[in-house]
C-alpha cells in the first residue's frame, strides 16, 4: 500500500502503440521502486473523457495520426483533448503520429484529419517516405538526458518538423491542414534534436521539440530496448513540477 502523492499518467489508447508505452512506464516503476516511493503513480489507458479527466499527464503514441484523429472525433473525445493540451499543468508527449496530432499545421495530411494545435509547428507527415524507408539509428541525447549518448531511435513513416510557427496564422493555405483549436501555446519552441546529414542531405531535420508543457518526437522511444527517454519524461516533465 503506497501513501505517496497520487499521479495519473494516461496513454491515449484509441489506436497505435499505446501498450508499448504503458509497458515501458510500468517497467520503470517496477525497476526503481525506491526512487518513486514518494509518489503513487498509476498508468492508465485513455479512451474516454472520464479517463482523460483523471490524468495529470498524457502520452499520445505512434500509429496513424489520421486514424487517431477520426476515432477521437467519432468518440467525441476531440474537444476534451483540445482542452487537455491547453492546460499547462498537464504534461503531454506525442511520439510520431502523436507528434503529428499535437502540431498546429500538417503538410501531406489526409482530408478532414484534425490536429490539436499544442505545438507551434508545421509537420510534414511521412517525410521520410513509406514503410520501406523506415530506419533505426543511434542518436546522442546527452545534452538533455544525462548519460544518454547512444539512444536507439526507430523511425517508421515518421514526420519531420518543417517550420516553427510564430504567432497565430489562420489564413487558409493550399494543402496545409490547420488546427481548429483556438489555444495558443505561448512558451518558446525549443528544438531538442536535429538529424544531420540524413541520406547525405544538407538540411538538418528537426525530430524532437519541446514547447513548455508539451514534448514531441518523430521517432518511437517505446519501440527501442531502452527506457531512458520515458524515464526522462516521467522525471523531468511529469514529476518535477509535483515534487
Ligand atoms: N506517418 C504516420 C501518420 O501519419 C505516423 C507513423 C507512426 O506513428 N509510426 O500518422
Amino acid at each position: 500500500m503506497t501513501s505517496g502523492k497520487p499521479i495519473v499518467l494516461g496513454v491515449l489508447a484509441l489506436q497505435g502503440a499505446f501498450r508499448e508505452h504503458i509497458a515501458y512506464f510500468n517497467c520503470i516503476l517496477d525497476s526503481n521502486p525506491d526512487e518513486y516511493s514518494n509518489f503513487d503513480i498509476s498508468i492508465i489507458e485513455v479512451k474516454t473523457k472520464e479517463q482523460l479527466e483523471k490524468c495529470d499527464s498524457l502520452v499520445i503514441p505512434g500509429g496513424e495520426s489520421s486514424s487517431i484523429s477520426y476515432i477521437s472525433e467519432r468518440t467525441q473525445l476531440l474537444p476534451h483533448l483540445y482542452d487537455f493540451i491547453a492546460n499547462e499543468q498537464k504534461k503531454t508527449w506525442g511520439t510520431c503520429a502523436g507528434l503529428i496530432f499535437l502540431s498546429k499545421e500538417i503538410q501531406n495530411g489526409i482530408e478532414n484529419q484534425k490536429c490539436l494545435g499544442g505545438l507551434n509547428i508545421q509537420v510534414n507527415r511521412n517525410a521520410f517516405g513509406r514503410q520501406l524507408n523506415s530506419f533505426e539509428i543511434d542518436l546522442d541525447f546527452s545534452k538533455f538526458i544525462k548519460g544518454c549518448d547512444k539512444f536507439p531511435t526507430v523511425f517508421i513513416r515518421a514526420p519531420v518538423v518543417t517550420k516553427i510557427l510564430d504567432g497565430n496564422c489562420n489564413a487558409v493555405e493550399k494543402g496545409i491542414i490547420k488546427s481548429e483549436n483556438t489555444y495558443h501555446n505561448s512558451a518558446p519552441t525549443e528544438i531538442l534534436y536535429e538529424l544531420k546529414n540524413y541520406n547525405n542531405s544538407n538540411n538538418d531535420l528537426i525530430v524532437a521539440v519541446k514547447q513548455g508543457h508539451i514534448l514531441g518526437t518523430s521517432f518511437h522511444p517505446e519501440l527501442s530496448d531502452n527506457y531512458s527517454f520515458h524515464k526522462w519524461f516521467l522525471d523531468d516533465f511529469v514529476l518535477k513540477s509535483c515534487k
